[in-house]
């Protein structure tokens, strides 16, 4: 009859009249033989409990332990304490499990982020990462929910995939083949004809491609899935295994793709402000906590919540790439000397170039528009001008680039001549151009990270802690 306990969040929310209750959750804390923080992770506020001197057994009270796991009925009474509005006074209190507090990793202390990274199977159990996860899970719901409104079709495309001419990034391989002395062919390559699906194979970069097929007969579908990249930089904004958004609209241009996504990444963060009124607010405190170790210069101007508040009430600078290179060169930090990477018009914008523009110039998130042709994939519609593509990247302030999209080159015979240059198999890619060849229609679509999402959000500033398990070079336990 576990279905019978009541969660201590709409416990917390009852009007204290004596009503009999039963609640299970972990055991925070245990002070003076009598008060028990009890958490069961339905949100960050301890239910206290409290269990009357002399009313049970010193075995029972002695099994009372940091993370022990507690069936308790009692009734739910005004609390006299401070701090809380009511507590429930136990009739019954039942061990599920036991803990021995001295062996248990999480003692009752600040703990830094760095070191239950080494312990993230128990890192749930801490506010931070309750709070993190909670909203996490709440962005994810709002991706579906703001898809589904708009008439979007969930496609699921394919983790394994064989195509690897997206370029994207380097990619995890797929084998059966023995590492030790694999099959070689006559020129001493690995025989790949002999591997389990007859061909190389690899996990998948992005769900685009695959999009584009879905989007160019539904007409608008989205992919929310894992996606991989051995790309080896060990930053605060890259993983190895990420989980990305990725709309793909049918008769939708540059400017419909910039709309929609802004109107996505608002909706997202106001369903989470919403649901999660308390995460965010833990969670703002803790970054409040945090930043008071920080030079004055280097904490942020705006408090999380007021942070999310600005974004949701303006609209997102939009500029062009050509723009933004100008404001770079006449800016303060360029003729300082202060970037460590050259700008000129064709650089691929460096994060301290794109963090100059959001968070000193424009002090807000900007979509940056048309980029040149050679710095961007191939499949990005060309502009008039023969020097520019159709793409758009999101920065947000303190993640950098959080949105990459286009509009996609729908002209064969465009798309054909920039594969060529780019060297892009057009024979491997035979499926992808038959949309292109049978009622090509212009369209666009984006990828939005969602762990960069989730640390928008949280205020988390290493993508490490926006994900469960993070997965980075060198790492993958759990
Ligand atoms: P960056 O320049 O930051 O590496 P990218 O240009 O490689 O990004 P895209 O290929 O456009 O990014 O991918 C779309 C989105 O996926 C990005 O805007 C970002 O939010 C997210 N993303 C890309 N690479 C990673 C990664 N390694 N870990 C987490 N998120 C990522
Ligand atoms: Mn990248």
């Amino acid at each position: 009859m576990f279905n019978k306990r009541i969660k201590i969040k709409q416990l917390l929310l009852l009007e204290p009249g004596s009503q009999q209750v039963t609640v299970m959750g972990w055991v925070r804390s245990f002070r003076n033989t009598q008060f028990i923080a009890l958490n069961d992770g339905s949100t960050n506020n301890n239910l206290q409990v409290v269990a009357e001197l002399g009313k049970f057994d010193e075995a029972i009270l002695k099994r009372i332990t940091i993370a022990a796991s507690l069936k308790v009925t009692g009734v739910v009474i005004p609390s006299p304490g401070k701090g809380q509005k009511l507590e429930l006074k136990a009739t019954v209190i039942e061990i599920l499990g036991d803990s021995d507090a001295e062996k248990y990793p999480l003692q009752p202390k600040k703990h830094s982020l760095e070191f239950l990274r080494e312990i993230a199977h128990l890192r749930f159990r801490t506010n931070t990462f309750g709070a993190v996860f909670r909203v996490r899970h709440s962005l994810a719901f709002a991706v579906h929910q703001f898809f589904n409104e708009r008439g979007f079709v969930y496609l699921h495309t394919p983790v394994i995939t064989a195509s690897d001419a997206e370029g994207a990034g380097e990619m995890f391989r797929v084998t059966t083949l023995p590492a030790q002395n694999p099959p070689l062919t006559d020129d001493g390559t690995i025989n790949y004809k002999e591997d389990f699906f007859g061909r190389a194979t690899n996990l998948t970069v992005s769900g685009q491609l695959e999009g584009e097929l879905g989007a160019t007969a539904l007409g608008e579908i989205y992919t929310f899935g894992p996606t991989f990249r051995a790309e080896n930089s060990n930053t605060p904004r890259h993983l190895a295994e990420f989980w990305m958004i990725e709309p793909e609209m049918a008769f939708c241009d540059l400017e419909d793709n910039m709309n929609l996504a802004e109107e996505f990444i608002k909706y997202i963060i106001r369903y989470a402000m919403e649901h999660n009124p308390d995460d965010l607010a833990f969670l703002a405190q803790r970054l409040a906590d945090e930043e008071k170790q920080l030079p004055q210069d280097k904490r942020s101007e705006l408090g999380l919540i007021e942070k999310l508040d600005f974004v949701l009430n303006n609209d997102f600078e939009r500029i062009t790439y050509t723009q933004a290179i100008d404001i770079l060169l006449q800016s303060p930090a360029y003729k300082k000397k202060k970037f460590q990477y050259e700008v000129k018009w064709g650089i691929d914008m460096q994060s301290e170039h794109e963090r100059y523009l959001v968070e000193k110039h424009f002090k807000k998130p900007v979509i940056v528009t048309d980029y040149p042709m050679d710095i961007k994939a191939f499949y990005m519609r060309r502009n008039d001008d023969g020097k520019t593509v159709a793409a758009m990247d999101i920065l947000a302030p303190g993640i950098g680039e959080i949105v990459g999209g286009s509009q996609r080159e729908e002209r064969l015979d465009k798309l054909l001549q920039r594969m060529e240059a780019m060297h892009v198999p057009a024979e491997e890619l035979w499926w992808y151009l038959d949309t292109r060849r049978f009622g090509t229609v212009p369209h666009a679509g984006f990828g939005l990270g969602f762990e960069r999402m989730v640390q928008f959000v949280t205020g988390m500033s290493n993508i490490r802690d926006a994900i469960a398990f993070p997965r980075t070079p060198g790492s993958a336990e759990f």
